[in-house]
């Protein structure tokens, strides 16, 4: 293991550039953090225009001013001007990115190398699914990490495209494959993945159209990793170990650095500036945490669907009447995005009906409402940053996967991790009696038990000097970045 030298005469310079949605916002801005207090790094923070506003809208017109060596940029994303508070449509997104934003991107590394009071720029750490700034490092003659987002097997899942179409089990032939026992098909030759089934697949590589946008850009995106200097991963060893090892077979791959969870791992930093600047786009209601303390230990299911999931307003009622009938507590969490296209309206029947044991809000600091002793269980969409962040909490999850490799991740959780359930049909009485049993019953116990196991493991993997993320991000500075 190399040991951090931080007295190099010139300040290493990192240019931070995450893909413009929430849960790639947040991870990277905590990484971004630990470069700077743990590696001595002068950051740079790229967002996009559009959403450097709204973080403005939502943390206050001083909440981006930085610190001298910790700054923010911003970059256009090709679409459209709007003033549309909401996740931005994520295939148009990525055509526009990696379609947009190179020049722009170049434009602003030369700016930076040639300003006077700021170093020169000596590496890039960028999302995985914006590499086309790897032209820009490779211009630069510098090194480019990437920080993919997801779950080590969700993206060892993307990376399996090409074997699922030689094996003919995607594109679908017709679209009624996508809903009859054909996801049941069983693949058991994922590398490090024992047995996982079709249906947990991500679902932009399940597909009927060859030509599909999203399919298409993710697979580039996979191959373009390959010019990459390294790949980190928001994961620990222990939780994805043998995912993590199978890496290794994959031809062409950079190595991987897991350094996750990254949450756990900036908990010992200390920094007051750094430690108040956030990232979310919407603003955080805070009266949640008030609510919550008046609340006994476990008895509180909080429900959140992320930034991107919308569903229907017939399936946000069978939530609603899943979580009244079964009698429990609940913390819902309702964006004002979250029905498709119009409003959420609940039933004044069911706000009758829980007044006094539900509290419904429009977005909250999750990581503290998950920390919360209040709180007994996550109904969530399986994004990988809910998804850790419950790990880290001991909370045990009703997992309703939406898309991308949230099927992945909700597999893992209810088999490898033994920490979830699946809604397989999210109709009121399935919610109901899963609410019941992840509150309640005996699999809910022994999940919960599994949930501190596995917070203990991502504790472990945090803490120096021996945790394995914390070596992997020792390492990842002084062999790749440095
Ligand atoms: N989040 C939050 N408050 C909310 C909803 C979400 O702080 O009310 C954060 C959450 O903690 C996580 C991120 O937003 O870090 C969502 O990322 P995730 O990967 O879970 O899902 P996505 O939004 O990408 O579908």
């Amino acid at each position: 293991m190399g040991s951090l030298d931080t007295t190099k005469k010139t300040i290493p310079h990192v240019v931070c550039i995450p893909y413009p949605a929430q849960g790639h916002i947040n991870p990277m801005l905590k990484l971004a953090k630990l470069l700077h207090f743990k590696g001595g790094f002068h950051v740079t923070f790229v967002n996009t225009e559009f959403n450097h506003k709204r973080l403005l809208k939502a943390r206050g017109p001083n909440s981006l001013n930085g610190l001298s060596s910790f700054r923010f940029e911003t970059i256009p994303d090709g679409l459209p001007e709007s003033d549309v508070d909401a996740t931005q449509d994520i295939p148009s997104l990525c055509e526009s990115t990696s379609k947009t934003c190179l020049p722009h991107f170049k434009n602003l590394l030369s700016k930076l190398n040639n300003a006077i009071d700021t170093p020169p720029v000596t590496c890039i750490v960028s999302d995985g699914a914006m590499t086309f700034t790897l032209d820009a490092a490779e211009e630069l003659n510098i090194p480019e990490v990437l920080f993919w987002t997801t779950s080590a097997c969700g993206i060892m899942c993307y990376m399996q495209y090409r074997h699922l179409v030689e094996k003919g089990l995607t594109p679908f032939k017709e679209s009624s494959f996508m809903t009859n026992g054909y996801l049941e098909t069983t693949i058991n030759w994922v590398p490090g993945i024992k047995e996982i089934r079709l249906k947990d697949i991500p679902s932009f590589i399940r597909t009927t159209d060859p030509n599909d946008l999203m399919t298409n850009f993710l697979i580039g995106e996979c191959q373009r990793a390959q010019k990459s200097s390294a790949i980190i991963l928001n994961t620990f060893d222990n939780l994805e170990h043998n995912v993590l090892e199978a890496f290794s077979s994959i031809n062409n791959l950079p190595p991987v650095y897991s350094i996750g969870p990254l949450n756990l791992l900036l908990k010992d930093v200390t920094h007051k500036e750094l430690n108040s600047i956030g990232s979310n786009l919407w603003k955080e209601e805070t009266e949640c945490l008030e609510w919550l303390n008046k609340k006994e230990a476990n008895t509180v299911v909080y429900v959140n669907f992320g930034s991107i999931t919308v569903m229907t307003s017939e399936q946000m009622i069978e939530f609603a009447w899943g979580l009244a009938n079964s009698k429990k507590t609940f913390l819902w969490i309702i964006r004002p995005d979250l029905v498709a296209g119009e409003n959420a309206v609940l039933p004044q029947k069911f706000l009758d009906e829980t007044k006094n044991r539900g509290l419904l809000s429009s977005w909250c600091a999750q990581e503290e409402v998950l920390n919360h002793s209040a709180i007994g269980g996550f109904l969530t969409h399986n994004g990988w940053n809910s998804t850790l962040e419950s790990v880290c909490s001991g909370v045990p999850m009703i997992c309703w996967p939406f898309f991308a490799e949230q099927q992945t991740n909700c597999r893992f959780c209810c088999n490898e991790w033994e920490i979830g359930l699946e809604i397989e049909d999210a109709k009121r009485d399935k919610i109901e009696d899963l609410v019941r049993e992840l509150m309640d019953g005996e699999k809910g116990k022994e999940m919960k038990q599994k949930a501190l196991e596995w917070k203990k493991l991502a504790q472990n993997a945090s803490s120096g000097p021996h945790g394995s993320s914390f070596v992997n991000l020792e390492n990842l500075i002084c062999d790749v970045l440095l």
